[in-house]
This record gives C-alpha cells, structure tokens and sequence, in this order.
C-alpha cells in the first residue's frame, strides 16, 4: 500500500502527528477495471451515443463515479464508456452498437474501479480516465494534519513529554492524561498491572473520571480529598467539571503506549473525542510486563474505523522528534 506522506504543518514544532484513518482513505493506491471503450466519429456524436448507451449498456452501478465520455487529447478524440470487457465480446458489442451510434473504433482501457476517497486517489485515477470526486474536507484535513494548529501542536507536545517523563521516573509504567478541550488536564494516572492484571493505564482513567461523576470502581469519591490518590500513579489535577458529563465525552486522551483492545473498547464505552499515543514505545530493560500488551487495536486492526461501532473518534500517532 502506497501510503500518504503527511504534510509537515512547521518544521520546527517538536512532535509529527499522523492520524489513523480506515484503510481506502490512508492509500495513494487505486485499483482498476478493464472496460470497452468506442472512440467517436466526431463531436457530434456523443449526445445520440450517451442516450443510446443509457438503454443499451446502462453504466453499471459500480462504475457510476466515471465520467461516461471524455475527451484524449492526445488523439484529439471523444471516447465513450461501453461496458465492462469481462461482461460481453466485440462481436457482441458490435452487433448492438450496429446504427445505434457513430464509432469508429473499439478498444480497452483501465479505467478507476471504485471512486477516489482523498485528493491523491482522484489525481491518480483522473489520469486513466475522468471520474466524479466530492472531496471530504474533514478528511482531507486530517490527512494532511492541518486540523490541528501550530499552538494545539505545541501544548499536544509538552502534555505528551510530561507523560513519559512520569513514564520514565516510575519503572517505565504506562502513563496517560484525560484532557478537555480546552486542553486542561483533568486525571493522570499509570498502570496498575501490579495490582490486578486488568488495571490498564486507560482503565485507571476512564475510572478516575468515573470517580469525579461519582461512580468509579477502583477510585471512589471520598477518597479524593487527596488529589493524589496513589502518590504520584493517579493524580486528579482539577475537580473543576461539568457535574452532568457522561464519562469522557468531549475528551481527549493521552497514551504512552497504544491501547490494547480492552482498552480502546473502554475508550469507545466513555465516549473518548481523540485518543493520542506514542508511535515509538519506550523501551524498558526492568519492566518484565508491559501494560497493555501490543495487539495493535487501532494501528493494525484499526478497531474505530469498524463501521459497527456506535461512537466515532479520532486516532493519532505522536512521534516526539527529539529524545526527551
Ligand atoms: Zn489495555
């Protein structure tokens, strides 16, 4: 797969940002179909051929994002979409076409098989053939990364570097930050794999958050007198929240590790807006389990692009440019 070279927004901001789409938008690549086509006696043939084709050789529904003619200006002549070349033979094709339209000849071309999902597909595919494209801004934007300014780059960097700083300072656990969208750090916490072997570092969050609604399972309410509830593993940095929020909805979340299915379901459940994590894990040579283990839910099986999943959120790798 030809993947997209994401744009570099400043040279000088200290993390790249990469989002993780559903594979047809990540992809340059595009795939194709043979089909008939009939090269036009002259200009005045295409309207006559386009109405005879439409009862002849209905453009079948996968084809529908092609332009049915266009115009080779290398040969400085009209073409027309017949059919498919896996559906019929000349012969065949000859025998309808008979006094139907003026052609001159017949011949095939790779043509588009599907319609272009980013700006570089349709590129790609206009230079077979021309097809329909209506580009998703909101994609486009998050493939090229300018949905995210400078300044939010910035603040992304310094929340993500003081995670695995806190990372580094306690054995290399996993760290992670519930954050608003005013970027306000609102719960940190590590993993407690040691504790029990479901205490994810992102279940520990979503728990923590839990608590300030008061809920919570493994963090109660009264025990937040103390903002730091496990020395420095779970910190609530604000209680300051909207009484009435349902769990993580609007929020960001940030990983030093990429969550485990476990957790990028839990993720979903609390209704998580972005999910940040690291792109290159920290190496530890003491740690003799990691927390979650690196079943790739979202880099590889990219569990939030399945189109059964009932919340949508957003996916992106950090990479620090420098070592911290
Ligand atoms: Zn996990």
């Amino acid at each position: 797969m030809e993947s997209i070279t994401f744009k570099d927004v400043d040279s000088n901001v200290p993390i790249d940002l990469n989002v993780i789409l559903a594979d047809q938008y990540e992809t340059r690549d595009i795939h194709k179909v043979k089909v008939f086509v009939a090269i036009l006696k002259d200009k005045k043939s295409i309207s006559p051929a386009i109405r005879s084709l439409a009862k002849l050789f209905p453009i079948p529904k996968d084809l529908i994002h092609l332009k049915r003619v266009r115009n080779n200006q290398q040969s400085d002549t009209n073409e027309i979409i017949i059919c498919k070349e896996c559906e019929t033979s000349v012969d065949q094709i000859e025998r309808k076409l008979a006094n139907s339209i003026d052609y001159t000849d017949l011949k095939i071309v790779s043509v588009p098989n599907g319609p272009p999902f980013n700006r570089w597909q349709f590129e790609k595919a206009s230079k077979l053939w021309p097809v329909n494209f209506f580009e998703n801004k909101e994609i486009t934007q998050r493939l090229d990364g300018t949905c995210i300014s400078l300044n939010d780059r910035w603040t992304i960097d310094s929340i993500m570097r003081d995670l695995v700083k806190r990372s580094m300072e306690n054995n290399y656990r996993d760290f992670g930050a519930i954050v608003d969208s005013n970027f306000n750090v609102l719960v940190i916490c590590g993993d407690h794999i040691d504790r029990h072997p479901l205490r994810h570092c992102p279940m520990n969050l979503i728990d923590l958050i839990s608590s300030l609604q008061g809920g919570g399972s493994w963090y109660k309410k009264d025990n937040q007198e103390n903002q730091s509830i496990d020395g420095p593993l779970s910190l609530i940095m604000t209680t300051d929240h909207d009484p009435d929020a349902y769990l993580c909805t609007g929020y960001d979340v940030y990983l030093t590790r990429e969550p485990c299915i476990m957790c990028s379901m839990g993720l979903l459940h609390s209704r998580i807006k972005r999910i940040f994590f690291l792109e290159e894990q920290i190496k530890s040579t003491t740690r003799l389990k990691d927390g979650c283990p690196n079943d790739l839910a979202l880099s590889r099986m990219k569990l939030h692009t399945n189109p059964d999943i009932n919340h949508r959120f957003d996916v992106w790798r950090v990479k620090l440019k420098n070592d911290c």
